[in-house]
């Protein structure tokens, strides 16, 4: 298997998990990666081999629902049980990985240079109309003390605007949530025929561009934020993509680890 080029500061290697994908510029802060098609993530021992690879004892999870809900993961205190509802996770606790799942949705890692505090965020285009990203950084900044200034962040493979068409609905469940026109034109690209004319086709959604936009809005420095670009759809050998496999598709997962809190 030869992994497709990603641009700096994003980089190929092999881990307990086979070969993962990582960024540089988190690596000063936290352990971190975004699987692909070598981790076996339905079975136990592919979920302890993740756990491994960032070196946590136990790994945090969820059972994702699409909405903007913010699990957080905390020494001393009891660990969330089983998987909750929710679609990212916040740590300060060392000893536990957070991760979340994706096939072709935005698997998104973030970490701060300040505290040392994490999150990972799992953002489809239900999570990224509602906000998602925005609320793990809320969830940092109100439960961590983390300054959105500090934070670092991690776009990995999702599906690209190249292969993603959506319907007419899509681009309205965004209006309704209250996104400004001026960022829903970046954000749905192609021709967009306006209300009343009903042109699916061309109707395309970035969702890497919408969760880059909300960060910055967040108060996340745009250069701080890094995506490496890769279009789930276009390179199955290596990661996963409903919109291309339907349910065959595997899942990829992003996790990343505390390596140290400190609030002060
Ligand atoms: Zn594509």
């Amino acid at each position: 298997m030869s992994p497709p080029a990603v641009p700096e500061p994003f980089y190929w290697i092999s881990s307990p998990c086979g070969l993962v994908l990582r960024c540089r510029p988190l690596d000063d802060i936290a352990p971190h990666l975004f699987t692909t098609r070598d981790a076996l993530l339905s079975s136990t021992e592919g979920w302890w081999r993740l756990g491994d690879a960032v070196g946590a004892e136990r790994v945090a999870t969820l059972d994702q629902v699409h909405g903007r809900d913010v699990v957080a993961v905390a020494p001393g205190a009891a660990p969330p049980s089983g998987r909750p509802k929710a679609d990212a996770l916040v740590s300060s606790d060392p000893s536990v990985a957070i991760a979340v799942r994706a096939a072709d949705c935005v698997p998104l890692l973030l970490a701060d240079r300040r505290t040392g505090a994490v999150a990972a965020v799992h953002a489809g285009w239900r999570g990224t109309a509602a906000g998602v990203a925005a609320a793990a950084v809320e969830a940092l900044q109100c439960g961590l003390g983390v300054k959105p200034r500090d934070l670092v962040a991690a776009i990995g493979p999702t599906i690209g605007a190249c292969c993603y068409e959506v319907g007419r609905d899509v681009a309205d469940a965004f209006a309704a949530a209250g996104h400004a026109p001026h960022l829903r034109e970046r954000w749905f690209v192609g021709r967009d025929p306006g209300p009343g004319i009903r042109d699916p086709e061309e109707l395309r959604l970035d969702l890497v561009a919408a969760n880059r936009d909300q960060l910055v809005l967040a108060g996340v420095p745009e250069a701080q934020i890094h995506a490496c670009g890769l279009c789930t759809a276009m390179h199955l050998d290596v990661l996963t993509s409903y919109r291309a496999e339907k349910e065959k598709a595997g899942r990829i997962a992003a996790a990343i680890r505390c390596r140290e809190y400190n609030p002060a």
